[in-house]
């Protein structure tokens, strides 16, 4: 035994929403060796392949250590300085909403905090908004229409209580594998029965007791069409909702050819579910990346209030998010269309309570432009300095390619990164080096509303500093020195849990006010915990008691009528599906450093039905070319059965220029959601051919 070892420090996976504790140990030499923290409720031990790789992926290599001005290293003044003078030139000249951040659901809840302020009640425009606009927005925007906020009702818990776990739109084997760890758990121990519903047979059907090839984008028509049985089986309860007799209006007209499915089938899925009063339906970016996205939301959402189940154990619907801190975004209104602590940015009573207490001298006073509408504004010149935070739309944007010449083009543009070489970073006139996991002190909010800290546990690379600090030095120097002062992420958290008091009087579901007085040995010390701690719900759940947050007290379910995703063409006849492998995440600037994930699957591919390949002339193992109106990319060919003929797949993550090469977002078009504005990345019509 070494007993000079360091002490384990206790922290949270950077990774996916499932927010695994994880025990970090320096081992003396500039790394960390990795466990999973027993004690953490999210993972209680287990880590995936990418916790535990996170040693790996730590070092030097490819980090951006020093600012850098036009190229150029810099000292940290003379880039702060520029950063705010140039932001300050182009508000005074062109007005508030002549500006813009995009952030990230990567950022701790403290970054995302300090941006959201310097944005909403400084700078006065909510032209903020973050990568979790691709993630979870039209999980938002239908939660704030049934439930009249945007609350997760459930917890992980519930996928262990269950009888029933219907996954749908959601690859959980590979996108949230502990979380997918705990249900195989739970169905060996008590037989739990698993639908999964995906038009690709993804691994998470090695479970499943039924899988549904669903047709693409018909998973709005499945679950009308389940309300509709649910009304026929009679088990429509006397739950205090609005709307259910034209939400039944809406199911009863929708046809189920639109599934796609065989009667025998469908009926199955219908048995299965309303059979179970224990039944909680899973879904995510299958079903929020789509241009129908909150819609499809509700109509989940639909089925669950009308038999109430929801909000008691093991039952309800139950959003899991793709992003470690998409929910802490969530919580400071880190979208161009939230204010803070659940506020509504279109309620003057919400935003005057919050421009009382940050004593903001300039409010934003409407909603700001969602993600791809905010890329559209800076391609057009209305946005002309932008300043991007921990994320890399040149890549993951939809029409990538448009997004990366608009930023290249647009009039002065910020980039902060751990790493110097993005296929963002390379855009930026200005690039500011930000520290990253195991460099800076924070809290993450899981996708069951838990928060938790990511500690330091290794010193900041370089000259590298904190995205808290370097918004808040920027804040400093465009005038507002006393609202930006602090000194420690724990004063910025206190801050947020004082205004979530705020909040909370005004009716918000968002209250960690207990933590306003936290002092840096209580943050130090804070432990996982479930928000809020009052007594409006119980057992950590929310609404079992059928009492929503809407003027009436009653959810209100929607008359959903199914739309049909856009058809794809004659030149471009393939419908391509998107999603991401197991062991890589995002444009893998973080797991791409680790040789042990990139084992997994080196390369970006295309999978692609035996008759397709056939009929293309694509042997296994060739390149393919595949064309969309918007881009290109040249992908190894994949030849299987896990997806049907005409619905070909590719994963996200890979960019560069050197066949085979990624890009994939930047074959997909712009469409968005018209209630979320999420985009619909999950779907582009491409022609193929061999490379
Ligand atoms: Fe990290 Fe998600 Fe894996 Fe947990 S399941 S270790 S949070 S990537």
């Amino acid at each position: 035994m070494n007993m000079h070892a360091a002490p384990a420090i206790r922290t949270t996976c950077p990774y996916c929403g499932v927010g695994c504790g994880v025990l970090a140990t320096p081992d003396g030499m500039g790394g960390l060796a990795i466990a999973g923290d027993p004690d953490h409720p999210a993972n209680r031990g287990r880590l995936c392949v990418k916790g535990s790789a996170l040693g790996e992926t730590l070092g030097l290599k490819g980090r951006l250590l020093t600012p850098r001005i036009h190229g150029q290293d810099a000292g940290w003044d003379q880039a702060l300085d520029l950063v705010a003078r140039r932001f300050s030139q182009t508000i005074a000249q062109h007005g508030p909403d002549s500006v813009a951040m995009y952030v990230s659901g990567q950022l701790l809840t403290e970054d995302y905090y300090v941006a959201n302020k310097l944005m909403k009640g400084f700078v006065g425009s909510a032209n903020i908004d973050t990568n979790s606009r691709l993630c979870m927005a039209s999980s938002v925007a239908g939660h704030r229409r049934a439930f009249g906020t945007d609350t997760v009702p459930g917890l992980y818990e519930d996928f262990e209580l269950a009888d029933t776990v219907v996954l749908v739109g959601s690859n959980l084997a590979w996108c949230h594998p502990v979380l997918y760890q705990r249900l195989v758990a739970a169905r060996e121990t008590r037989g739990t029965k698993v639908i999964v519903i995906d038009p690709r047979r993804t691994a998470t059907c090695d479970i499943a007791d039924l899988h549904l090839a669903l047709a693409p984008g018909a998973d709005a028509a499945l679950f009308n069409l389940l309300l509709a049985h649910l009304d026929r089986r009679g088990l429509i309860r006397d739950f205090p909702v609005s709307g259910l007799p034209e939400a039944l209006l809406a199911a009863r007209a929708t046809s189920p050819a639109a599934t796609g499915l065989s009667h025998s089938d469908l009926q199955r899925f219908l048995e299965m579910w309303s059979a179970s009063e224990r039944v909680v339906t899973v879904y995510s970016q299958g079903i929020n990346q789509s241009d129908s996205g909150a819609d499809k939301v509700n109509a989940i959402l639909n089925c669950h209030l009308a038999t109430g189940r929801i909000g008691r154990p093991g039952m309800g619907p139950f959003s899991v998010t793709g992003q470690p801190n998409a929910m802490g975004g969530r919580e400071v209104g880190g979208l161009a269309n939230m204010l803070a602590c659940h506020l509504d940015i279109e309620n003057a009573a919400h935003r005057a309570a919050v421009a009382d207490f940050w004593a903001a001298p300039r409010m934003a006073d409407k909603p700001g432009l969602k993600a791809v509408d905010m890329f559209r504004a800076v391609e057009a010149g209305r946005i002309k300095a932008l300043w991007i935070v921990c994320t890399n739309p040149a890549v993951s944007m939809p029409e990538a390619d448009r997004v990366a010449r608009a930023i290249r083009d647009c009039e002065f543009v910020v980039v902060s990164d751990m790493m110097a070489q993005t296929d963002t970073t390379r855009l930026a006139h200005v690039l500011l080096p930000a520290t990253g996991w195991g460099e800076k002190d924070g809290t993450v909010t899981n996708s069951e509303r838990r928060i938790s800290r990511q500690r330091r546990t290794i010193p900041p690379a370089g000259q590298a500093r904190d995205d808290w600090r370097i918004i808040a030095d920027v804040a400093r120097r465009m005038g507002w020195a006393d609202a930006f002062a602090w000194q420690t992420p724990a004063q910025v958290f206190a801050e947020h849990a004082a205004l979530s008091g705020v909040a909370g009087e005004l009716g918000s579901d968002f209250d960690i006010s207990d933590h306003a007085a936290v002092s840096t040995d209580e943050y130090d010390a804070l432990q996982p915990f479930l928000w809020p701690q009052s007594a409006r719900q119980r057992g950590g759940r929310f609404f079992g008691n059928g009492r929503f947050h809407t003027p009436d007290g009653k959810a209100r379910m929607l008359a959903v009528t199914p739309r049909t995703p856009a058809k794809v063409t004659p030149a471009h006849p393939f419908r391509l599906n998107t999603g991401r492998v197991r062991d890589h995440w995002h444009t893998m600037t973080r797991s791409g450093m680790s040789p042990r994930l990139s084992r997994h699957i080196a390369e970006p591919f295309l999978e692609i039905h035996p008759s397709d390949a056939a009929h293309l002339g694509l042997a296994p193992a060739t390149l393919a070319q595949v064309e969309s109106p918007h881009g290109r990319a040249v992908l190894r060919v994949l030849v299987t059965d896990r997806v049907a003929p005409g619905h070909p797949f590719a994963p996200i993550h890979w960019t560069g220029e050197t066949a085979p090469s990624g890009r994939v977002d930047a074959l997909v078009p712009a469409a968005v959601d018209p209630v979320s504005g999420q985009p619909a990345l999950k779907s582009a019509a491409v022609a193929i051919r061999p490379y």
